[in-house]
């Protein structure tokens, strides 16, 4: 019965998709219903970015196997996902960020991260043009990556069907509980699905998603927008990072070199509206062009937004909750594609052995939320 199985996943993003992905190599039958097509929400509008530079013990490790399971997904999922390991260079214009960044080092590196803090004339050397002014070094990563997200969803979920199915345009509106446990999910074309197991991965509709049972979670969308200029010759390999309040974030797509970039706006802007602005596309001209002069002349092609799913303090929720058999697996916070293999592993390690191959209590869903990942 194809609305019978062993699990079902709300949502047809990276963490939904990455979570069927390794329930199916344990052996569920997982039946994955997304509202409207696979990538439809923050996972198809993201910018590809893959980054091991985290602030915490825990959070590095994720992004450290997550970064594994990057470099083996070709074989893996039987075709290529344009893994490319270009690096990640987060740039320090003030003492303060310098310091900031230099002390992370310390713990990336006991980690075993290949990352350093290096000066003007080496980044000069990895970013031909880059304008020196005010810029005191960077903390450079050289395996640090990016991937594309399409590729990555497509590959879990033709995995996926193997077992079981996904269905697009089911828009899941009651999650069904008797004796406090899930039984099953109907959507609004009034069909039911029935497993014991129903995984809330709606990325920045996780909140809604878990007022279904009646539950509270923190995650709140924020609008983030992104853009991506013409082709051109790859001249620099890495993110550039740029934290500055009046900074962005960009790299040059592999294989095809088009920069594609994005900046966090300040005040952020919350909500569920995807609109664009102008504004936008004017800063994010400006704010590269700052960093890169010859960027300049570049042709922004194509403008988006999509939602960051922000908890209040940067991390993750990955836990069951009080309702039997009803699991959380959200709240990003903006790095949903870079964590996802590795929080989709995580997620059906716990769902079917029971416990978390190691320990995840930083991303329990009652916690003190106070706590902060500086490298947001
Ligand atoms: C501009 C931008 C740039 C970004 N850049 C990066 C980056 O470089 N690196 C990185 O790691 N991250 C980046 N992110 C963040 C990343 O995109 C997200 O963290 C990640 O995609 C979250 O994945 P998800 O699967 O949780 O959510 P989503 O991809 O949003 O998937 C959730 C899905 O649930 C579906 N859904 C919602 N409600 C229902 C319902 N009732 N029934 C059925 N389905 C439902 C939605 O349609 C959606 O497809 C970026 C985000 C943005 C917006």
């Amino acid at each position: 019965m194809n609305n019978t199985s062993d699990a079902i996943i709300i949502g047809g993003g990276i963490i939904g998709c990455a979570t069927g992905y390794y329930l199916t190599k344990k052996g569920f039958k997982v039946n994955l219903l997304e509202r409207a097509y696979l990538t439809a929400g923050s996972t198809g509008r993201c910018i590809g970015g893959i980054r091991q530079q985290f602030s915490t013990p825990l959070s590095i490790k994720v992004a450290m196997e997550s970064m594994k399971k990057f470099g083996t997904m070709r074989d893996e999922l039987k075709q290529d996902v344009e893994f490319h390991q270009g690096g990640y260079l987060f740039l320090a214009h003030s003492e303060e960020k310098k310091q900031t960044y230099m002390k992370l080092i310390e713990i990336q590196r006991e980690m075993g991260i290949d990352v350093s803090f290096i000066g003007l004339s080496e980044i000069e050397r990895l970013v031909p043009g880059i304008d020196p002014t005010g810029l005191l070094g960077g903390a450079y990563c050289p395996t640090d990556a990016q991937a594309n997200p399409f590729l990555i969803v497509d590959g879990y979920a033709k995995a996926i069907k193997e077992r079981g199915n996904v269905f697009p345009y089911k828009d899941v509106t009651q999650i069904n509980v008797q004796k406090e446990k899930v039984v099953s999910v109907t959507t609004r074309d009034n069909e039911t699905y029935f497993a014991p197991v129903v995984i809330n991965a709606a990325g920045p509709f996780a909140r809604d998603i878990a007022q279904m049972v009646d539950i509270d979670i923190q995650v709140y969308p924020e609008r983030h927008e992104a853009m991506i200029t013409e082709q051109m010759e790859r001249f620099f390999d890495m993110m550039v990072v740029d934290y500055r309040p009046d900074g962005c974030y960009f790299n040059q797509k592999w294989p095809h070199g088009s920069v594609i970039g994005c900046y966090t706006p300040i005040p952020n802007v919350p909500g569920y509206d995807l609109g664009t602005s102008f504004e936008f596309a004017r800063e994010m001209g400006r704010r590269m062009a700052r960093l890169i002069p010859r960027l300049g002349n570049t042709k922004i092609i194509r403008h988006w937004s999509g939602s960051y799913e922000m908890t209040p303090d940067g991390n993750p929720i990955l836990d069951k909750s009080d309702v039997d058999g009803f699991w959380i697996v959200g709240g990003m916070c903006g790095h949903g594609f870079m964590l996802g293999p590795e929080i989709g592993w995580l997620a059906a390690e716990y769902i079917t052995e029971g416990k978390a191959p190691y320990d995840i209590t930083e991303f329990a869903l009652h916690r003190d939320f106070t706590g902060k990942e500086v490298m947001k």
